[in-house]
């Protein structure tokens, strides 16, 4: 079956849960793995800008939408052989989730209600992730990769901010008792009721984690505007080991939260938006855009809001911060045709 081109050319804005972005020059639904590799391929031979979109929700598009093709990924479904589980790139995260910890398997029930697919990595998958079947664009080979070749680190993998590689299937380790892989939050924990590193029944832990991420407008809801964000806008800043005790010094607040990372230390963007004097729910170009009512790191459209509204509120969080503490912070959403 040939991908299915649609007539029209529709906003991107349709396809993002910020419910922002301007038109696609062309766009291809792909339902099948051989579909995805056929469009992708088919633009690469006439050298056609190619986006993947998987659930849009990790991705702000600038007004002028996409002078190219949209690849949506919609390929969907699983099957289980023991305790592996192999998912189709475009499956939609939660749902997959969902299914696992109704079927009785656990491993990835901690990353409930995280929403888009299963193939766009933007979530804490390296634990249970066994390897995934990706089409290489520069060779045009499909090959599969082991989890250790993925280079996984804080938000980020080998594969994000590139467009080379195209997911097409992942593979899952799952565990076949029904129990949580251990509890590693003390927020969850404390929820839990139990000790850092124990392990609970899947669906309670599932449902915990939903409960807190609703609390903080991190679940999807259409009726909800804090949640017509990209998650969290900004990453965590890592201040250089070199850094560290001036930037300290510059807060000037012994209760800093701080977290040992990669050559340095990692602060909390939140709080450090929050300290900069952005509360929660400020409001950015004619209240179009605000801060989450519900979390100072997503940046959430009104209803009415263009893209350039959403990156005059980003610019001014970061520049506030820069101005006050001296530290960088950095988007944590793909930018596609803007930026801040
Ligand atoms: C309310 C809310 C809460 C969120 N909470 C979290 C959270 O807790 N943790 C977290 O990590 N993220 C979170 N996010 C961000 C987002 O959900 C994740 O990054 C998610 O993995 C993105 O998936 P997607 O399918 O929507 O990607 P998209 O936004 O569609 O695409 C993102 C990027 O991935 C690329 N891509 C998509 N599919 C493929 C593929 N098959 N192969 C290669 N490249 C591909 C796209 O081209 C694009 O560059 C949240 C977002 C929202 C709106």
């Amino acid at each position: 079956m040939n991908p299915a081109d649609t007539p029209t050319l529709p906003r991107l804005a349709a396809y993002t849960t910020l419910r922002l972005g301007g038109p696609a020059r062309r766009f291809v639904a792909a339902t099948t793995s051989e579909d995805l590799v056929e469009a992708v391929r088919a633009a690469d031979a006439v050298a056609e800008p190619v986006l993947l979109l998987g659930g849009g929700s990790n991705l702000v598009v600038g007004d002028a939408g996409f002078d190219g093709t949209l690849v949506r990924i919609a390929t969907t479904g699983w099957t289980r052989e023991g305790g592996v589980v192999q998912v189709a790139a475009g499956q939609n995260w939660d749902d997959f989730v969902a299914a696992l910890v109704e079927a009785g398997l656990g491993g990835l029930e901690c990353l409930s209600g995280i929403p888009g697919s299963v193939g766009a990595y933007g979530c804490e998958v390296a634990e249970s992730l066994v390897e995934l079947d990706l089409y290489d664009r520069v060779t045009g080979e499909v090959r599969t990769l082991k989890a250790d070749e993925l280079g996984f680190a804080y938000r980020t993998s080998i594969l994000k901010g590139t467009d080379t590689g195209v997911v097409l299937t992942v593979r899952f380790e799952v565990r076949e008792d029904g129990l949580s892989a251990p509890i590693r939050y003390a927020e969850l924990a404390r929820t839990l009721g139990v000790e850092i590193g124990e392990r609970v029944p899947a669906a309670e832990a599932r449902e915990a984690v939903l409960g807190l991420r609703r609390g903080k407008g991190m679940v999807l809801d259409p009726a909800d505007h804090d949640t017509w964000s990209a998650g969290s806008f900004f990453t965590n800043p890592i201040i250089p080991a070199v850094d560290v005790e001036a930037t300290l010094a510059r807060i000037g607040d012994p209760k800093t939260p701080q977290y040992p990372a990669d050559g340095g230390v990692k602060l909390s963007a939140a709080w450090l938006i929050e300290r900069a004097g952005f509360r929660k729910g400020h409001a950015g170009p004619g209240g179009r855009v605000s801060l989450s009512t519900k979390h100072t790191l997503a940046l959430t459209n009104r209803g009415d809001a263009t893209t350039e509204d959403l990156l005059a509120l980003a610019r001014e969080v970061r520049d506030g911060v820069y101005a006050r503490f001296g530290v960088s912070l950095h988007p944590e959403p793909l930018l596609i045709n803007c930026m801040i």
